[in-house]
């Protein structure tokens, strides 16, 4: 259960930049998250509900964009999307590519009321 441990630091992360904008609430928080980051989302939803608890974001929605993996051809120099890390290029069946996304987990945006 790691994903606790990271659902602290985007938590953390979030009030900071919440109260650094004054805010009194925090609407939602999106996250993006790359298949192969190994962090399961129904997991972090369920750190998210515990944690938020008492704190600025607790009547907050976790939004969880999924980023799928992306590798580079060097034969082909082109991008494509595999299954998983261990599918050759689609073009020319050939493993030799690079992993250039799908591991990343970023904090998005955060939605927070407008002033009045
Ligand atoms: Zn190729």
């Amino acid at each position: 259960m790691h994903e606790v441990g990271l659902m602290q630091s985007v938590l953390t992360m979030s009030l900071k930049a919440a109260e650094a904008h004054r805010a009194v609430r925090i609407d939602a928080i999106h996250l993006r998250i790359g298949a192969l980051a190994g962090v399961v989302p129904e997991a972090l939803q369920f750190a998210f509900e515990c944690l938020r608890m008492g704190t600025l974001a607790e009547s907050a929605v976790l939004k969880i964009e999924s980023v799928p993996i992306l590798c580079w051809c060097r034969k082909c120099e082109s991008d494509f999307h595999p299954e998983n890390q261990f599918t050759p290029c689609p073009k020319c069946g050939l493993s030799d590519f690079e992993l250039r996304g799908g591991l990343e987990m970023n904090l998005v945006s955060l939605e927070i009321p407008d002033h009045v």
